[in-house]
């Protein structure tokens, strides 16, 4: 990278060629992965035999329309499940696991969840820590048990030898890190899961929150928990998606979701397309690649930040089970200097400065950097810092590496400049 279009700290621009040398065999690692999924991705296409006349907007019930039941097969077959549920209809990634929630719970069930508390939206979701009447799962007589992680950030792998029982209904698991300093789940931790819940409890369903994994690994998880769920404006929609979400898994439990989502009865059957179809096509075909950008991404900036002496989870070298990247940068004055180089690295509002701000439902002050074509996208760049210790700023995605390094030597050469 030069100077001709950026202003980057010289110091910074010589990191940064010292990061892309130390990175060079993890970047390769990414492209056999990115490769692998694309195929895998291409070939669930032809399978599925996804044809222009996909693409066509049905509009009020949207009874036979093909695009939507195509999608389902392509989603299936790429993620290894029986069947799956991908709809622009789900409003949000926690609306996409409430339906999945709802859908297969029912009154006097147990949900354990065996990796700590989930991440915050899915906290009033269930009723934990409810106070007001708001329609989670506790009023509706769903009981929710929670297994902590280990002191280390691992799964209690022992601990749920105890906590699961023959009659637990679902074992919850959340793969991703969300806005901690855990490390993620891999695909082999969700397996070793799966295993032991369904060794004491043959017919619990293995529920699995997959934001921010898919592609991410050459396992897909779908051969072996019983559902999971995820955004279409993260790794799945490949920064095309609109929006949207999936639900993939054993049949019957897609088909009790569905009928959640729509009504007891019609379920997979209704629900039009409005033209959506072609962009949420064209986005999973996408997704692979873009997922493997976003890691491309994630590993420069953390080799970038460990050569400035920061302290990075993951580091450059780990093998990753999510696009998300935290940097401990120590203090209030580094996190705002970081946001604002990656706003200034944006297609989309590059002009804006970000502020910290109080942000309802945070306990402290968030700074927040986003400047995407979808509003909310996370699969394109973004980054959030709450305003406490350990001051560490949590960034994911990028379309292409190429915007997604020079946001990370933008941020760099901002914290640089500062002594
Ligand atoms: C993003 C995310 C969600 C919720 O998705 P929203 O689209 O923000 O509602 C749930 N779980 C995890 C781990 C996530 O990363």
């Amino acid at each position: 990278m030069n100077n001709v279009f950026y202003n980057i700290n010289p110091e910074i621009l010589k990191s940064g060629e010292k990061a892309m040398q130390i990175i060079k065999p993890y970047l390769d690692i990414i492209d056999d992965i990115t490769e692998h999924n694309q195929l895998k991705m291409l070939k669930a296409f032809q399978k599925a035999k996804v044809s222009e006349n996909c693409f066509a907007a049905s509009t009020g019930y949207g009874y036979g329309d093909k695009g939507r039941e195509v999608l389902d097969k392509v989603f299936a077959e790429v993620f290894d499940t029986e069947d799956a549920l991908v709809r622009h209809n789900f409003a949000s990634g926690t609306h996409t696991l409430t339906v999945a929630l709802f859908g297969v719970l029912r009154p006097g069930d147990t949900m354990i969840s065996v990796t700590g508390l989930p991440y915050d939206t899915l906290q009033g979701v269930i009723g934990i820590g409810e106070e007001k009447s708001s329609g989670s799962l506790k009023e509706f007589g769903i009981k929710y048990e929670q297994l902590d992680l280990l002191e280390n950030g691992e799964v209690d792998f022992e601990g749920m030898k105890k906590a699961i029982r023959p009659d637990t209904k679902m074992v919850y698991v959340q793969r991703s890190r969300g806005y901690s300093l855990r490390p993620t789940l891999k695909a082999d931790d969700i397996k070793k899961i799966s295993e032991i819940a369904h060794n004491i409890a043959p017919n619990c369903i293995v529920m699995l929150d997959n934001c921010y994994g898919e592609f991410v690994e050459k396992t897909a998880p779908g051969s072996f928990v019983d559902l999971m769920a995820g955004s279409l404006i993260k790794n799945p929609g490949g920064g095309i998606a609109p929006t949207g979400g999936y639900i993939a898994g054993r049949k019957e439990l897609v088909e009790m979701c569905s009928y959640r989502l729509t009504t007891p009865g019609t379920g997979k059957e209704i629900g039009c397309t409005l033209g959506n179809s072609r962009e949420l096509f064209m986005g999973a075909f996408n997704a692979p690649h873009v997922t493997g950008e976003a890691l491309k991404t994630a590993i420069f900036t953390s080799a970038l930040f460990e050569l400035m002496g920061y302290e990075v989870t993951p580091t450059y070298n780990e093998v990753r089970g999510d696009i998300i990247q935290a940097i401990l940068l120590g203090n209030e004055e580094r996190l705002v200097r970081f946001c604002r180089g990656v706003q200034a690295a944006s297609p989309i509002d590059s002009f804006v400065t970000p502020e910290p701000w109080d942000m309802p439902g945070y306990d402290s002050k968030v700074i927040m950097a986003a400047g995407a074509f979808t509003l909310g996208s996370s699969i394109e760049l973004s980054a959030d810092a709450p305003i406490r210790e350990p001051y560490a700023v949590w960034m994911q995605g990028s379309l292409n590496f190429h915007t997604g390094r020079l946001a990370a030597m933008l941020s760099a050469s901002n914290i640089f400049d500062e002594n």
